[in-house]
């Protein structure tokens, strides 16, 4: 095991058992574990404050929650597991009939083993989570009478969101964006907090291009918080990365922007094209996750994410499957690196212009052609190194107007980015090309 998977795993480790919500108490504790890693700013809303079209709500919390049966024996504890109760449960305390109970009962009856993770956040309700085994033997007999107590209470308090702004040399900024509402489940989305966690602390690791902002936040009220506090600010991203289900044992994928060919979109499928590794892609739609809130008509900001076992298409998905034993470091290591990668390729994409643009330029005084006899491009499948070289060279010069940057050269050509890049940097050094960092286009917003 890697210093990297050690630390990765000792993360998820603390992490993992923290009771998380929308608000409260175990959100700040998580975000002070991330800024033992890297310098976070903790962001604080108060309950009540109107955020566009929402509320701020109420902080949750529970301290007790039972279902007894008539003699007072305990048959459900709501403590025994973070996922037992539907998440901003309002308190109740009564006696209800085995008939009026079940609709309060969530259970999966083609998972019988496994509890569902349930939220009610906007609409006052209250209820259970268990497995259908335990939910059959709760409810077997229909004359019994049950005593249920959740006792519950909503407080004022804040939300709290967690920021890092790394500045690069340019203005304009790459998002990322994870969220941290859900409880003890592990790939939907401790993974995302782990991989954004450890991405920041890569891209502190050398000066970038870009400006990155880094943004942990609950799932759509909390986004939706920071998008009208940071109303400003967020017109210098570019586009960016919801980090969410990045460490299962299942495929990894791919959702696109709302914009589908963005060099976002471009850059995650040239790192899978050149590093011949499968993936699923799925088309924008906008249910899912934060997209929704970064890419809405008043902001229209490209995100896509990149996942190792997508959302909703593993069936331990927002259950107690979804657990420590579900995902491994070493699946979330993997998804960090395409992270990476994919950042990399954003980093050194240019546009090149070439500086002898009169014909062909004279490669062999500079020691880039071969000076005796002539070649020229072959189709030959298999070519050594110094042609597929020299045919890199003679592409990237072709295509060097002014007009095309390294993704669409390594797009046309189907020649890896890499190897377009290193080129590029080579007749940079041998003063026949000029090149530009790349900077897409501002979201266009009608608003
Ligand atoms: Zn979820």
């Amino acid at each position: 095991m890697t210093a990297v998977n050690f630390d990765i795993s000792k993360f998820l480790d603390r992490l993992f058992p923290l009771e998380r919500s929308i608000m409260g108490e175990s959100n700040r504790k998580t975000l002070s574990i991330i800024r033992e890693i890297i310098p976070i700013e903790i962001l604080e809303y108060p309950s009540g404050m109107s955020v566009f079209d929402w509320n701020i709500p109420d902080e949750w919390k529970v301290y007790q929650a039972w279902i007894k049966d008539s003699n007072g024996n305990i048959l459900l504890n709501g403590k025994d597991n973070s996922l037992r109760i539907v998440n901003y449960s309002i308190p109740v305390n009564c006696t209800l009939t085995a008939l009026e109970l079940a609709p309060h009962l969530h259970s999966i009856p083609d998972a019988p083993d496994t509890i569902p993770y349930k939220t009610s956040y906007y609409s006052p309700d209250w209820g259970f989570c268990l497995t259908h085994i335990e939910k059959e033997s709760i409810l077997y007999d229909p004359g019994k009478t049950f005593s249920v107590c959740i006792q519950s209470e909503f407080k004022k308090g804040s939300l709290s969101i967690g920021e890092l702004v790394i500045p690069g040399k340019h203005d304009s900024e790459i998002l990322i964006s994870t969220y941290i509402c859900h409880p003890s489940l592990a790939n939907d989305n401790l993974s995302g907090i782990a991989l954004t966690t450890f991405l920041a602390k890569w891209l502190l690791g050398k000066s970038r291009n870009f400006t990155y902002r880094i943004i942990f936040a609950p799932e759509t009220i909390g986004t939706i918080t920071y998008l009208f506090t940071h109303f400003n600010e967020i017109k210098r991203v570019l586009c960016g990365l919801n980090v969410t289900c990045v460490a299962g044992p299942g495929p990894f994928g791919y959702k696109q922007t709302f914009q589908k060919d963005h060099t976002i979109d471009r850059a995650v499928r040239l790192y899978f094209r050149d590093s011949g590794t499968s993936f699923v892609e799925y088309p924008f739609i906008p249910q899912g996750s934060d997209e929704r809130q970064y890419s809405s008509p008043g902001f229209r900001i490209p995100v896509g994410s990149i996942h190792k076992d997508k959302y909703h298409e593993y069936p331990q998905y927002h259950t107690s499957k979804d657990d420590l034993s579900f995902i491994s470091p070493q699946s979330l290591e993997k998804t960090l690196k395409i992270y990476q990668n994919v950042i990399e390729i954003i980093e050194s994409n240019a546009v090149i212009t070439s500086l002898q643009p009169f014909g062909e330029p004279q490669l062999g005084r500079r020691g880039l052609y071969p000076n005796v006899g002539r070649r020229t491009i072959s189709n030959k499948l298999h070519k050594d190194d110094f042609e597929k070289e020299l045919d890199t060279l003679l592409w990237v010069l072709f295509y060097a107007d002014g007009t095309m940057h390294t993704i669409d050269i390594a797009e046309i050509t189907g020649i890896p980015f890499e190897r377009c890049a290193a080129a590029i940097d080579k007749l940079v050094q041998a003063g026949l090309l000029k090149k530009e960092l790349y900077i897409p286009d501002a979201p266009v917003i009608m608003f």
